[in-house]
């Protein structure tokens, strides 16, 4: 497994998959290609499909600004690797190829090559029963594998991403007005706030949390800042959770640190032995995951241990199994907010309800990551992130044109 770092990335939103990867890759093209006359990328399946539009475009032409630069769009054809495939061409001035390079924009911001040597394998250990055997045998807690394989540095770069996932949400809770995009949607994260203000205090759990985790998710359908947890769409819900329950628990920020370290854990090994990619496995892997990260959070965090924690997380993916992926207009906002703030409300309950338990419980964490990709790999293609299924098709708001796919997807 890699590096947090690669779990947890701060940039813009609405997309780690659609904005963020095609980025990186232009900006890796253009750095390995100086002298060609134009560039030209082609984009096959989801990436065509849901990626045309104010953003993956858009991204990729800051890369180029000043260039001559085209994007062909191929939605119905794909590469074999993964549904998020581009075929990179560097031109002279005759028009001919200099250069090639066919890249995957596999989740989370990260890319991929076929053949590719692996990164570096930090984490050694790759289930969670492996890293549940190192906690029993070391009597440490599972944040402390994180530091063991990481470095006491890893702390510094989580406190940063801790930092701008606050910010977030305080952007959040003080804007107004639409969403970009046709759907015109209203935020609603200052309202929920308001609302859950003026309740008795165990009364404003539901409008707190959601609050929160629909300020982050908002801040990303408008293209701000947001860190990848474990992508853009599902970014919310672990923010939401930590800001919660430090409130609520009055933690200082060293515990939510070492939160933020098992929910990474959480994330890095459904990355590694699954997929947090929309386009691969559905909306499972993407808010499924991210509920699994803040369950797994939540339960350190009101005093679980290893065992409990293990089944938060399990839980949490457990109870969005199957889920698809069917964003209306192909804009991340209608599922994919209000989905984050329901993950948030559950990734607490799962916590809770794990700490009702002894940490006993029949499906191991590591069996239900396989389920996900099995069943992810089951769903047709239609509810993997290319808006063609599901609500996407059946809800067509009035004035959105339902052969208009706009385009900004999540992964
Ligand atoms: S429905 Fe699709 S676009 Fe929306 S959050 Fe889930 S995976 Fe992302």
């Amino acid at each position: 497994m890699e590096s947090l770092r690669e779990l947890y990335r701060i940039g813009a939103g609405p997309s780690a998959s659609h904005t963020m990867g095609p980025k990186r890759a232009a900006e890796l093209f253009k750095q390995r290609t100086p002298g060609a006359a134009k560039h030209r990328v082609t984009l096959y399946a989801s990436l065509a499909a849901t990626g045309r539009g104010h953003l993956t475009d858009v991204a990729m032409q800051q890369v180029f600004e000043g260039r001559d630069f085209v994007i062909d769009w191929k939605p119905r054809e794909s590469m074999p690797l993964h549904p998020n495939g581009m075929r990179w061409e560097a031109l002279d001035a005759n028009g001919e190829p200099t250069e090639k390079w066919e890249v995957y924009s596999v989740g989370g911001g990260a890319l991929a090559e076929e053949g590719q040597t692996p990164p570096p394998d930090l984490y050694v250990r790759h289930s969670m029963r492996e890293i549940l055997q190192w906690s029993r045998e070391t009597n440490m807690p599972l944040w402390k594998f994180v530091e063991e394989r990481e470095g006491l540095e890893i702390w510094d770069y989580l406190s940063t991403c801790w930092l701008a996932m606050q910010e977030a949400i305080e952007r959040g809770l003080e804007a107004h007005g639409v969403l970009p995009g046709s759907l015109k949607l209203k935020r609603k994260a200052h309202r929920h706030y308001e609302q859950a203000k003026g309740r008795p205090g165990a009364l404003q759990r539901t409008g707190l949390l959601t609050a929160y985790a629909l300020a982050v998710s908002e801040e990303n359908a408008s293209g701000g800042t947001v860190v990848t947890a474990p992508t853009c769409g599902a970014c919310g819900v672990l923010p939401a959770v930590l800001r919660y329950l430090k409130e609520v628990l009055n933690l200082d920020d060293r515990k939510i640190l070492r939160a933020m370290a098992t929910a990474g854990i959480v994330g890095n090994l459904v990355k590694t032995n699954a997929s947090i990619s929309g386009a691969a496995v559905g909306c499972q892997g993407e808010v499924g995951t991210a509920c699994a990260m803040a369950a797994a959070a939540a339960a350190q965090l009101m005093g679980g241990d290893a065992r409990q924690i293990e089944y938060a997380a399990e839980m949490g993916i457990e109870h969005h199994l199957g889920l698809t992926c069917d964003p209306v207009a192909g804009l991340v906002q209608i599922p994919c907010i209000e989905r984050n703030a329901v993950g948030a409300m559950r990734a607490v309950d799962c916590g809770d309800y794990a700490l009702l338990s002894d940490g006993e419980h029949e499906i191991p964490f590591d069996t239900v990551v396989k389920t996900m990709k099995a069943t992810g790999e089951d769903l047709q293609d239609r509810y993997r992130e290319t808006s063609e299924g599901g609500l996407a098709k059946l809800h067509i708001p009035p004035g959105v044109d339902p052969t208009a796919i706009e385009g900004n997807h999540c992964g």
